[in-house]
Order: structure tokens, then sequence, then C-alpha cells
């Protein structure tokens, strides 16, 4: 039997371990919260979330949400009364770089689930802006 089986019939925990999506970590649940209502596991372990929240309180006493009524989402470009119009609420996001912790800007909260979505990778991005942009030219053919 190897060590891990060993360990496993002992502790019987291995099956309980999730892989932190910031620290890379696999840590027990218990280092992570649930999601407010649902019954399900937040991807960041408990200190990370900890100093996300920190970096992004940090963050927004330099840097204060837009409150110009003018202001415009830097992704989409609309501003509040575009967002309401859709129906959507208005909540300005603070986005920053996860990496260096740096501020990149407000964006509303449909574009900071976009980008989230599709891992805040500038190539993947990319690649949906092709595949969107290959699928208008066949159409116009
Ligand atoms: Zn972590
Ligand atoms: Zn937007």
């Amino acid at each position: 039997m190897s060590i891990a089986e060993e360990s496993k019939d002992l502790f019987g925990f291995l099956d309980e371990l999730k892989k932190c999506t910031e620290c890379g970590e696999m840590l027990p649940l218990t280092m992570f919260a649930k999601d407010s209502g649902a019954n399900y596991y937040k991807g960041k372990c408990k200190p990370c979330t900890k100093k996300h929240d920190d970096q992004l309180k940090e963050l927004k006493k330099k840097h204060p949400p837009p409150t110009d009524p003018n202001y415009c989402c830097p992704i989409c470009e609309r501003n509040a009364q575009k967002i309401l119009d859709k129906g959507h609420k208005v909540r300005w996001c603070l986005d920053h770089d996860h990496n260096t912790g740096e501020f990149r800007g407000y964006i509303c909260n449909t574009c900071n689930t976009g980008i989230a979505n599709l891992h805040e990778d500038p190539d993947v991005l990319q690649n949906a802006v092709n595949y969107l942009k290959e699928h208008n030219e066949r159409i116009m053919d």
C-alpha cells in the first residue's frame, strides 16, 4: 500500500482536498468558504480571499468608484444610463491585476464577469474576437 493510500485510510480526508485557484495549493475543504446561499465552495482559499479583499480595500481608498453619471465602462463603453436601460444593475467593479495588485480601472459588472469567465487572459479574449469576426465574415460572403 502506498503512503497516500495508507493516509487516506487513516484520515479519510484526501478526497476532501481542493486546489485553490489563486495560490494553487491543495488544501482541505475547511480552508474554503462557501459561496453565500450556494452550496459550493469558493475557488480561492480563505487566506487568498482575505489577501484579495485587503488589496481591493486599499485600492478603493486610493481610487474611489466613479460618481460621474457620464462615466463609461472602458470595455463595453456604456454609461450608467445605458446599463440601466438593459435592465442591469449599475455596479462599477474595481478591476485590478491579480498578479501585481495594480489598479486597472472601473468596469461594469457584466464586463467584470465576462473577462473573469475568460480567465482575464488576453490570448483567450483575442481568440474570442477572431472567432466572432470569422463568423461575421462568413455571413458577409
Ligand atoms: Zn490560496
Ligand atoms: Zn462594461
